[in-house]
């Protein structure tokens, strides 16, 4: 029997949504995590300290009294309306923690994003002044670029003319999900990358060639067999510029079996085991810390933290819950139902 014991681990991009969907993931995403970098893609984008701050609040209503450690960090959304003055007061509050920037339409209600990540140079010049990470959705929008060479394309042409002008700015490629990406970090000192459960664990076979599986439709796409083995390599590997970001991005059933499934995975409930699965078959367990509890935080500047989990490999004999069903009726489905039948996790 396999045990191993971590600082709390953090969850550095989730997608809580709001209304009855919030109320009903949340308390997954607390569960486990300690900090969780939260996602500005609401309809409207969350692009004020205002609204940040009013988000949170209504996140930390649905967060269960016995899990008072969670702790959102808000992400608002890098548009046109973002204002510069309003920007440094809520870093100096800390109602912001991050800017997100999406290009326009790559992705869940993006459709407010950026057509040129150059456009916001003032406001990156904002963010190096200050310390303060800009996230990034990196997937080109051109139609004539193969929806699988997106990031690498994004990337080449995009982020890597932004770090070449502004070498302060410190970036997070979020949600890495290729060979190309893991080499722009490892080619970038100012850059820094989360990975998913999903994108550790799967490769498009999965997704595409034993019946299409709408379940792990996410952007971006899950790639090559090749592109997973470079994001468990840097994973695995202890490097501090690799660490656990979910994405974690809840859909009901009914967006997504269809004849156009929303992109986007729930792993809030089952993605540290899904992770711990990945790192046990690789013999690396002794790096999962680094990777979910000690290298996010050192990217954000934030202590680790003073609370643990045990992690168990031995079968788990209770029912693993499949889905959830939200107040207003929705379904979503839960991803990573195989490896949560793999792992005992106990809050210490
Ligand atoms: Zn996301």
């Amino acid at each position: 029997m396999t045990t191993i014991e971590l600082l709390q681990p953090d969850d550095w991009h989730v997608h809580l949504r709001n209304d009855e969907m919030l109320a009903a993931v949340v308390g997954y995403s607390a569960q486990r995590f300690r900090y969780a970098m939260v996602m500005p893609n609401l309809m409207p984008p969350i692009t004020s300290s205002e609204a940040a701050a009013t988000y949170r609040a209504q996140i930390l209503q649905h967060v269960p009294a016995s899990k008072s450690g969670f702790n959102p960090q808000m992400a608002i959304y890098c548009s046109d309306t973002v204002d510069l003055n309003d920007l440094k007061a809520g870093i100096a509050s800390g109602a912001i923690a991050a800017v997100k920037y999406y290009p326009a339409g790559a992705t869940t209600n993006s459709a407010a994003g950026g057509q040129s990540m150059a456009d916001f140079m003032t406001l990156y010049e904002v963010l190096a002044e200050s310390g303060v990470r800009l996230l990034v959705h990196a997937e080109s929008t051109d139609p004539t670029v193969d929806l699988f060479d997106r990031e690498a394309v994004f990337l080449e042409r995009q982020l890597a003319t932004v770090c070449e002008r502004l070498p302060e700015l410190q970036v997070t490629v979020e949600h890495v999900s290729t060979a190309a990406g893991i080499d722009f970090v490892a080619a970038h000192d100012q850059a820094v990358a989360t990975i998913t459960p999903h994108h550790l664990s799967k490769e498009r076979s999965d997704l595409l060639a034993h019946g299409m599986k709408p379940d792990l439709f996410c952007k971006p796409i899950i790639n090559s067999a090749a592109d997973r083995d470079a994001l468990v390599a840097a994973a695995t590997s202890g490097e501090s510029s690799f660490f656990l970001g979910t994405d974690s991005a809840p859909h009901p059933t009914t967006a997504k079996y269809g004849p156009t499934a929303k992109a986007g995975i729930f792993n809030a409930a089952y993605g540290l085991e899904v992770v711990a699965e990945v790192f046990y078959q690789q013999n690396k367990l002794d790096q999962l810390e680094a990777f979910t509890s000690r290298n996010g935080a050192k990217a954000y500047g934030v202590d680790v933290a003073d609370t643990k989990i045990r992690l168990t490999r031995e079968a788990v004999d209770a029912d693993i819950a499949t889905s959830f069903t939200t107040a207003a009726g929705d379904e979503v489905v839960l991803f990573g139902t195989d490896e949560a039948a793999l792992w005992k996790v106990e809050q210490l």
